[in-house]
């Protein structure tokens, strides 16, 4: 049966966060259960973490989760054998671990990375002496499989910007032979991460990926479905400038070039830090990083077209201004004439019409 103690991680805190985890992925509850008794009896995958063009914005971003404490499960779910920012080896030794886990994990171990590797100026980054993309390279030979972390490994990011000095690719870029899973987000959600590492765990295959290689259960809708100032978008509140009334109201933030509608991701769903926010929820418009054409590519107060509108082109004002001047009675009757006039000339019309299709009903 099962009786979990995981890193002083609680059998019911475990369980909780594996049912949650599956309910994401739109999994049944047994589902969840299924991924706990894995994360307890299944070997440990054994995960190498590579940095290379990056802020390292998004292993703070898995660090700062803390319900349950995610840091006790990455170290007891997988076995982590490199990781430059957590490990305490640096230099020679960092260097002899990272060549250690290449040969005793020949063919099992999952490769992160974290950031983008440049091609043309080779120089530019280099680990124990060696460039970024011969190191990407040797590393993935032996991978089972590659996640790419953050929005910089799986896209580009903020180095692939334009003047592109380093020519910065992503990891699908160089790696072909390989499974990958991008893991956007400028920093990604750590519970996408989490829940992703989970269900290879468990099913030992990859979950159900889109177009961009991205898990479909954390980037199958856009944020623009779930979020929190929706109703004002449909009735037509939006905020126009940062600190004007309607943003201290909370109304939509779409004016001020909110992505959201043309953002696939669960932000406005999953949430970050554990306490409930996102940038939407703080005032400050989706920059659609979780999406390659958007992210560093599209002015952040610039409006983005929308594909998928449901509510109508132009609304009725939601409450009467109190400055509205009163209906003139004169033009609603000179309109109204106008009116009558273009109805009887369509009645008069009308009427013709039998006549002329006397002999041919279908006319
Ligand atoms: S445009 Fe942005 S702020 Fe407005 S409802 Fe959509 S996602 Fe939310």
């Amino acid at each position: 049966m099962f009786s979990l103690q995981l890193g002083g991680v609680s059998r019911r805190s475990f369980l909780k966060f594996s049912v949650s985890a599956a309910s994401l992925m739109g999994l049944p509850y047994a589902s969840g259960v299924k991924m706990a008794e894995a994360a307890e009896h299944k070997k440990r995958p054994p995960v190498i973490w590579l940095h290379f063009q990056e802020c390292t914005g998004c292993s703070e971003s898995i660090l700062r989760s803390t319900h349950p404490d995610v840091v006790s499960l990455l170290f007891e779910m997988i076995s982590l054998e490199y990781h430059e920012t957590l490990m305490p080896a640096s230099g020679i030794q960092a260097e002899e671990t990272l060549h250690h886990a290449f040969e005793k994990y020949k063919g099992e171990y999952l490769l992160v990375i974290e950031g983008s590797i440049p091609s043309d100026n080779e120089g530019f980054c280099k680990i124990g002496c060696k460039e970024a993309y011969k190191l990407l390279k040797e590393a993935s030979k032996y991978a089972s499989a590659v996640i790419a972390i953050g929005s910089c490994s799986s896209f580009g990011g903020i180095p692939a910007v334009m003047p592109e000095l380093t020519n910065a690719k992503s990891v699908e870029n160089i790696i072909k032979d390989k499974p990958i899973v991008n893991i956007p987000g400028c920093p990604p959600n750590p519970y996408n991460f989490l829940s992703t590492i989970l269900y290879l765990l468990s099913f030992e295959k990859l979950p159900k990926l889109d177009d961009k290689k991205r898990p479909l259960f954390a980037y199958g809708r856009v944020i623009h479905e779930h979020c929190e100032r929706r109703p004002h978008f449909d009735s037509g509140r939006f905020a126009e400038e940062y600190g004007d009334k309607g943003h201290r109201l909370g109304y939509c933030l779409y004016k001020l070039g909110c992505k959201g509608p043309a953002t696939f991701a669960n932000c406005s769903v999953q949430r970050f830090n554990d306490v409930g926010v996102w940038p939407v929820s703080i005032g400050h418009p989706c920059i659609g990083c979780t999406e390659k054409d958007i992210l560093f590519k599209r002015d952040i107060a610039d409006h983005i077209r929308i594909h998928n509108q449901t509510p109508p082109n132009f609304y009725p004002s939601v409450a009467p201004k109190k400055k509205d001047k009163p209906v003139d009675l004169r033009a609603v009757a000179a309109v109204s004439g106008l009116a009558g006039v273009a109805l009887g000339a369509g009645a008069v019309m009308i009427k013709k019409l039998p006549d002329e299709g006397d002999d041919n009903d279908e006319k």
